[in-house]
């Protein structure tokens, strides 16, 4: 088994921050990166709300850059997905991924968040047939096609606008008729010619060709209760997120929706582990608060870690 004195799950803004601070307190972190280097910013356009980016960039250049410094001061990356661990007993701590097995003195726990489905008929079965939770990766297939996105948030604002690079027509679904977006998405979005918005309407099911890919969608508004049916070739799911907490069911304390527990020390329920970014974080779940919460988990890790080791040295004494 490979003993680390630290290990980090996760390695979006959250996880790479956290690897950067820690490699520069000399804990060598180890990195287990989950199935996308990177997390959510990897599969995201152009940001333009991350400081010290005045002309905003595209988040796989950020997340290189972010893993590049890391690695500068020490951090150590393994392209594996944690499976399982054993908190309870710990420190220190176990970890099992797909192709090793692990122990850590502490662990930051930043295994990030992923897009929730709407759970409706035809939509698993379509995935990848038209149906899509990411316009950067696919947004290209959709060059002069019809698309819809569903959704009234940020995401569903900024990938719709993305679309309309490709798309001749991107028509918003929304189930209520006032937008969760903020003012500037909502400016540019209803400034875009192709760019349509139908409101208080929820997508029931989502519906096939002959040769498996979406031909539309049904819909039914929720004040009249009028069934509709549109045709479309592409469905763009933007409904929120769910934090990819499942391999912690019962290891540590969690929210009723699966979201870690932590403090404003970023302490989970046993000592040791620490959790930063969207996993424990339901409100803000912005880049640079992830990269703040990451900052803060790994100078408690430090802090844990010499408290610790003091107290080993005077039980000697
Ligand atoms: P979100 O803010 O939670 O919005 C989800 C949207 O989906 C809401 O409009 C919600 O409707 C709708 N929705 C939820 N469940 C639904 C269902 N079953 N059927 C139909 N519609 C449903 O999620 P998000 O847009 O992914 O944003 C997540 C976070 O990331 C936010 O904090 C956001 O500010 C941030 N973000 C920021 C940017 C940026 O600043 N450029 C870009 C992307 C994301 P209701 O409005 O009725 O609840």
């Amino acid at each position: 088994m490979q003993q680390e004195k630290v290990i980090i799950i996760g390695s979006g803004p959250a996880g790479l921050t956290a690897a950067l601070y820690a490699g520069r307190a000399q804990l060598e972190p180890l990195v287990i990166t989950g199935n996308q280097v990177g997390g959510q910013i990897a599969i995201t356009s152009e940001v333009e709300n991350y400081p010290g980016f005045p002309d905003s960039i595209l988040g796989p250049e950020l997340v290189e850059r972010m893993q590049k410094q890391a690695e500068r001061f020490g951090a150590r990356y393994v392209y594996d997905e944690v499976i399982e661990v054993e908190l309870a007993d710990g420190p220190p701590f176990y970890v099992k991924t797909y192709g090793g097995e692990y122990e850590a003195e502490a662990l930051v726990i930043t295994a990030g968040a992923s897009p929730r489905r709407l759970g409706i008929p035809g939509e698993d079965a379509l995935i990848g047939r038209g149906v899509s939770y990411c316009a950067t990766c696919d947004g290209f297939f959709f060059r002069g096609k019809d698309v819809v996105v569903v959704g009234g948030g940020d995401s569903a604002l900024e990938e719709g606008l993305f679309l309309t690079k490709f798309a001749n027509r991107v028509r918003i679904i929304h189930r209520r008729d006032e937008l969760r977006a903020g003012p500037i998405l909502q400016k540019r979005a209803f400034a875009n010619d192709k760019i349509s918005f139908i409101w208080d309407t929820v997508v029931t099911e989502i519906i096939a060709n002959e040769d498996g890919t979406v031909s539309g969608v049904k819909t039914m508004n929720v004040n009249s209760g009028k069934l509709d049916r549109l045709e479309t070739d592409g469905v763009f799911i933007f409904v929120g997120h769910y934090p990819n907490s499942k391999f912690l069911e019962g290891k540590l304390a969690m929210d009723e929706h699966g979201y870690v527990i932590t403090d404003e020390f970023m302490r989970t329920s046993i000592p040791g582990v620490f959790a930063a970014g969207e996993i424990q974080d339901p409100y803000y779940r912005q880049i640079a608060t992830s990269v703040g919460q990451g900052t803060a988990a790994a100078m408690q890790v430090e802090k844990w870690l010499s408290e610790r080791e003091a107290e080993r040295e005077e039980s000697f004494a």
